[in-house]
């Protein structure tokens, strides 16, 4: 299906984005990537008079480290991620780039796009809240950051105005000793996870000092698992103690039965996909360089 015709703006500028959007009125959407928003207008399940384009604005797709953080821009694509050595310093980020859709999606689609949607299927806030995320937004009231769990609220829903715009994800380098993994178990290729997880740890020898776990996929957010994170901190990492954790994090998926399977087989997912991501986090926090591939069905 055609979208329904709509007024095409093109902005200069983030101020010049914003501006657009609080004089448009409520009728008025940004466009970055297009690769959520372009398929609800075709299905006709969003219906905005004007689109404010962000893509050709000067400025706003980058990947640079400054004071411990990795920073990127709002328009930086998936695809850009993916091919970063800079993002490889945090490895879920790569993870996570990597296995979102296909090529032709990864090279479109962007980073805060992905935030700003809100998809509870989308892998970037599962990845991003394992880690010490900033939101950098603007709106007409000037700049604010705000931590990633304060700013999804719920299921397609964030803390962002209308006319107020993510301009810069900012993701705060783990220390020595850190490493982390994201997994997700998608049908295809294209196609959104059944489930995801992601780990984050920090060990002192073989104790784990720190631990962050998030699930995807199975509920209407990410859903922090921290009954399993609990079960990793002050331990080694036996495999009791990561069948532990993994019992622990079933226990606070909270899935739907859909078109992706039934809440018990997801439930399972979950159990496979947290062991997998902390053995691969451990051995990354150990020094050794492993490919984490999503696993398809
Ligand atoms: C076939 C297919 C498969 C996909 N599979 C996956 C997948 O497996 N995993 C996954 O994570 N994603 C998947 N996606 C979605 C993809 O990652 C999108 O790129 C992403 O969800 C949205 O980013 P975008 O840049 O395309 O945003 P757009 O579609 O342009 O915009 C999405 C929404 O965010 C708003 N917006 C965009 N940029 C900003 C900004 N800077 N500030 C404020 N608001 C903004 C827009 O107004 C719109 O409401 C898939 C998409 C398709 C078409």
């Amino acid at each position: 299906m055609y979208p329904r015709s709509f007024h095409y703006h093109r902005a200069g500028s983030l101020e010049e984005a914003v501006s657009m959007l609080g004089q448009l009125g409520e009728g008025a959407k940004f466009l970055a990537g297009g690769q959520s928003l372009i398929p609800l207008l075709k299905l006709r399940f969003a219906n905005p008079e004007h689109l404010v384009d962000l893509n050709f604005i000067p400025g706003t797709s980058f990947i640079k480290e400054d004071s411990g953080a990795l920073h990127f821009g709002a328009m930086t694509r998936h695809a850009e991620i993916e091919h970063s050595a800079l993002a490889r310093k945090i490895p879920v980020l790569h993870d996570c780039a990597a296995g979102i859709a296909d090529v032709q999606v990864r090279n479109r689609g962007t980073i805060g796009g992905s935030l700003a949607e809100a998809d509870p299927s989308g892998d970037w806030t599962n990845a991003l809240i394992t880690l010490d995320t900033i939101v950098h937004c603007l709106g007409p009231s000037g700049a604010r950051t705000i931590q990633l769990r304060d700013f999804i609220k719920d299921a397609y829903t964030t803390a962002l105005a209308h006319d107020e715009l993510v301009t810069e994800v900012e993701v705060k380098i783990p220390p020595q000793g850190s490493g982390g993994a994201y997994l997700a178990f998608k049908r295809s290729a294209p196609v959104y996870p059944s489930a995801s997880a992601a780990v984050q740890l920090t060990l002192a020898g073989d104790v784990c000092q720190d631990a962050a776990i998030a699930l995807g996929c199975v509920g209407l957010t990410a859903i922090r698992a921290t009954e399993a994170e609990t079960a990793l901190r002050g331990n080694s990492l036996s495999d009791k103690t990561i069948a532990t954790a993994a019992e622990a994090a079933r226990a606070a998926a909270d899935p739907q039965t859909d078109m992706r399977g039934s809440a018990e087989y997801k439930r399972q997912l979950v159990v496979a996909l947290v062991k997998r991501a902390i053995q691969i986090a451990v051995r990354r926090a150990r020094g050794e360089q492993v490919e984490g591939a999503h696993l398809y069905a």
